[in-house]
């Protein structure tokens, strides 16, 4: 199949050849033919299989066809930075077009504001948005949006992770009854399939390869000791040519702390959690992208959604809490069809969570020797029982399994 199976606008197809798109992916093979019909659509794709295209490019092409100078388009997602990096696609695929996007995110200063009210009250076609910003713009009252023909929720089961259920609810509130409705989700729990139900109408269902990372990486793992990790970490790292390598761990305490450690054997890296500012994050990411700096360490923040090109190395520095997290922090390499690298560490404790991974994507990753100078590290015995530590409150420092 190709892009001009679609009869896209010349515009618009302009746009993907100037950004190298040569075949639709398939979920875009899927998904464009049901959303250019005009049919909702639930999606169930992980990032790194092309789904911001997916929904994207056939919205784009009915703007520039049907001439609309309106508020056309609301686009949810989770966080701020899904929020760039699809204004960004956007403005990649829209570059030859009239179509006009803002993104509307928090974190930024008062001016942001004031121009994004301009595009809300002017008419930007397409509204990229995370749900508490745009609601602190609806409850101004300025805010119309009768006009808008499609709502895509992209990420769907993040933002029911992350509580913005209710805030979802409010802001379709605002929305014509009359619309179509674009969902996409990494996965179809439960919670997620009622909500189709709820603001879906006869949807048509596309699935690429549910809960699988994307073909193309390499996994690996390593048994070892809390003790054994930080050498670990270091000699995976040294003498390492990839001009990008992604390192996810789980809290913002422990991303500053491996930061700082990394820093001081003197590794170009920065590290990326939910303490920085929006400017700080924009602009280490951009730093990130330009590779002048090679290395990232980041919390979870970071693992879904976030699109940056040619991630050869991702290291899990400890075992993902869901085993969903564990198939977005590795969807951050191998995208679109290239080959990458994950390696997680794995320490006793983590056994039992790393094997339930192993269940999820239905396949045992190879647990690799570690180096000779770091001494023998512990059997792999995913079915041991571990005294879980005490976190604050006396609580359980971990979370129920779900
Ligand atoms: P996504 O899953 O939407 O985050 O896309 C993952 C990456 O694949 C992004 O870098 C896209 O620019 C790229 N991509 C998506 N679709 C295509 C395509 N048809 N051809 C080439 N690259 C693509």
């Amino acid at each position: 199949m190709k892009f001009s199976d679609f009869n896209f606008e010349p515009e618009l197809m302009e746009g993907l050849s100037s950004m190298n798109f040569e075949k639709p992916t398939p979920i875009q093979e899927l998904s464009i033919p049901i959303i250019s019909a005009g049919k909702d659509i639930i999606g169930c794709a992980q990032t790194g299989t092309g789904k911001t295209a997916a929904f994207l490019l056939p919205v784009i092409n009915k703007i520039i066809k049907e001439h609309k100078h309106v508020v056309n388009t609301l686009i949810i997602v989770p966080t701020r930075e899904l929020a760039v990096q699809i204004d960004e696609a956007m403005q990649g695929f829209g570059y030859f077009t009239p179509v006009t996007a803002i993104a509307i995110f928090g974190g930024k200063d008062g001016i942001s504001f004031e121009q994004e009210k301009k595009a809300l009250t002017q008419g930007a076609n397409i509204i990229i948005a995370t749900p508490g910003r745009l609601i602190a713009h609806l409850n101004m009252g300025y805010v119309k949006f009768d006009s808008i023909e499609h709502l895509i929720l992209d990420e769907a089961d993040r933002m029911l992770d992350m509580g913005f259920s209710d805030d979802l609810n409010k802001i379709i509130s605002f929305l014509p009854k009359q619309r179509q409705t674009i969902m996409f989700s990494a996965t179809m729990a439960p919670k997620i399939r009622e909500l189709a139900k709820k603001i879906l109408n006869n949807p048509e269902q596309v699935n690429i390869a549910v809960s699988k990372p994307a073909a193309g990486v390499l996994q690996g793992a390593y048994l070892v000791y809390n003790t054994q990790k930080m050498a670990l970490l270091k000699s995976l790292l040294t003498g390492k040519n990839l001009s990008s390598i992604l390192i996810f761990s789980s809290t913002k305490d422990k991303v500053k702390e491996l930061e700082r450690d990394l820093l001081r054997s003197k590794f170009n890296i920065a590290a990326i959690h939910s303490d920085l500012e929006q400017d700080q994050r924009t602009e280490v990411l951009r730093q990130f992208k330009n590779k002048n700096i090679q290395m990232l360490v980041a919390t979870d923040v970071l693992s879904r959604g976030i699109d940056i090109d040619s991630i050869g190395l991702v290291i899990n520095y400890d075992v993902p809490r869901d085993a969903e997290d564990y198939i977005h922090r590795v969807g951050r390499t191998a995208r679109a069809e290239t080959t990458g690298v994950a390696l997680t560490l794995i320490n006793p404790e983590d056994m039992r969570k790393f094997k339930s991974i192993e269940d999820l994507i239905g396949d045992e990753i190879k647990k690799l020797p570690l180096p000779p100078q770091l001494g023998e590290g512990p059997a792999y015995e995913p079915n041991k029982k571990f005294e879980r530590p005490q976190g604050r409150g006396g609580k359980p420092a971990f979370r129920k399994k779900r």
